[in-house]
């Protein structure tokens, strides 16, 4: 199995290149972003709880997090190739949570790093809002998201430095780019 962690502050390219990824190595692709989104979508008192988190820029909680990775990881199908965890986990937290459920499974992932600058970022998150409809893709929650990303979300890629199980990867010029840099390191750990 292949199971990689997506990592990068928003803006960073993780759902564009977690469906290039995908479309190549027939992964299946988590993303907690939309399965949250899903939930406001549904109506329901707990999406109105997350709609009023996520579209101030702030984190739903870990608990409530990694129940919905635990309960994903429970009911994944025998014969799935890997999971690509695009939004997870968010905090050193939900890290050492998901490293307990991947082992409880027999299974293990890397991390995949995606750098961007910060310029790149906003400009990427500002033109999305212009379609994306996301009630947090404007100028003050990207700022808060960002600043989030650093206090809370940063500290993830150091946990899973320490473990070795880290690569960086430029997310800087475009997604063609971006994803050759995964296939080469792919390739180099004979995936
Ligand atoms: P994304 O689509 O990954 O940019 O996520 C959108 C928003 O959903 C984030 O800004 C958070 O409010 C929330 N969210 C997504 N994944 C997580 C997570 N792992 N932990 C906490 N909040 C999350």
């Amino acid at each position: 199995m292949l199971n990689i962690i997506l990592g990068g502050a928003p803006g960073s390219g993780k759902g564009t290149i977690s469906e290039l990824i995908m479309n190549q190595y027939g992964l299946q692709h988590l993303s907690t972003g939309d399965v949250l989104r899903a939930e406001i979508k549904s109506g329901s008192v707990l999406g109105q709880e997350i709609d009023a988190i996520i579209s101030k820029g702030n984190l739903v909680p870990d608990s409530k997090m990694i129940d919905l990775i635990e309960n994903y990881l429970n009911n994944l199908a025998p014969d799935c190739k890997g999971v690509i965890f695009d939004g997870f986990p968010r905090t050193v937290e939900q890290a050492k949570a998901l490293t307990e459920l991947l082992t409880a499974h027999n299974m293990d992932a890397v991390m995949i790093d995606l750098y961007a600058e910060e310029s790149v970022i906003i400009n990427r998150l500002i033109n999305r809002g212009k379609t994306s409809g996301r009630a947090d893709d404007n100028l003050e929650t990207i700022k808060k998201r960002l600043d989030v990303y650093q206090t809370q979300t940063k500290p993830v890629c150091e946990y899973f430095l320490n473990l070795r199980k880290y690569f960086m990867v430029n997310s800087n010029i475009n997604p063609t780019c971006t994803f050759s840099q995964i296939e080469a390191l792919l390739t180099m750990m004979n995936k």
